[in-house]
């Protein structure tokens, strides 16, 4: 990101925003994926939001309707956010894969390779204080080391990611709660803390690192695609 793009109006990184849901919406990097998805679930909320979530890849619902989380885990991540006093439009939800994987299958290392200059687009034009990552797979991306999420949920820390400092605080998939009541409990727990993370804004950029060469490179290959039947340019 350029000293300039770093300066846009939350309008203008609106429309910045706009533009890479275009070229993901004609993504063909994974064939696999590009093959067999009804939509690309690029990610729905504010997109000036302090907070967002990521998770790990849509699910069948997500890929039917084109918007993030909106099963069961996604039931229970607007109930963990409502008892902490905040609401799902105010958020950023976007996942690591775009597509969902068929069968539901994990993510390929090759596929978070190749979508993971998507959401570095989404951290820099949206800007949050704060990234809430849900399991394995966007803990262990955003951090870049394998260190799994039953040792780090729960604990904040201040990473770096392309030009901005933001606040990383990992957290229990909640599709993984769902099925662990005591997942559940300490997710829940874990969720109580987000407030007074929020509230200390976003931290120190000084110590920021100049944006390195890859994230400038030319945007991934793109290919047009027939309207998607909902109009993803309305989801935030
Ligand atoms: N699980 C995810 O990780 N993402 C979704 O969008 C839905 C379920």
């Amino acid at each position: 990101m350029s000293a300039e793009e770093s300066e846009q109006s939350p309008s203008e990184r609106r429309e910045a925003l706009k533009e890479v849901l275009a070229q993901a919406r004609g993504c063909v990097r994974c064939t696999e994926l590009a093959a067999t998805r009804k939509t690309v679930v690029f990610g729905a909320g504010n997109a000036d939001a302090d907070l967002m979530f990521v998770g790990e890849a849509p699910g069948a619902s997500e890929d039917e309707q084109g918007v993030p989380f909106v099963g069961r885990a996604g039931k229970l991540l607007e109930q963990l956010l409502s008892e902490v006093g905040m609401a799902r439009s105010e958020v950023f939800i976007c996942n690591v894969l775009k597509c969902r994987p068929p069968g539901n299958r994990d993510p390929l290392p090759v596929e978070i390779d190749n979508c993971q200059d998507y959401l570095h687009r989404q951290v820099e034009l949206i800007q949050p204080s704060v990234i809430c990552t849900l399991g394995n797979f966007s803990t262990k991306l955003l951090r870049d080391d394998p260190t799994g999420i039953t040792r780090l949920h729960g604990q904040p820390e201040v990473l770096t990611l392309g030009s901005r400092a933001v606040r990383l605080y990992p957290i229990f998939h909640p599709a993984a709660a769902l099925y662990t009541p005591r997942m559940l409990e300490t997710l829940r727990e874990d969720f109580t803390r987000l407030p007074e993370l929020l509230a200390l804004g976003a931290p120190e950029q000084s110590q920021a690192l100049e944006v390195p060469e890859a994230m400038l490179e030319a945007a991934p290959a793109e290919v047009e695609e027939p309207g998607s039947e909902i109009d993803q340019l309305g989801l935030f």
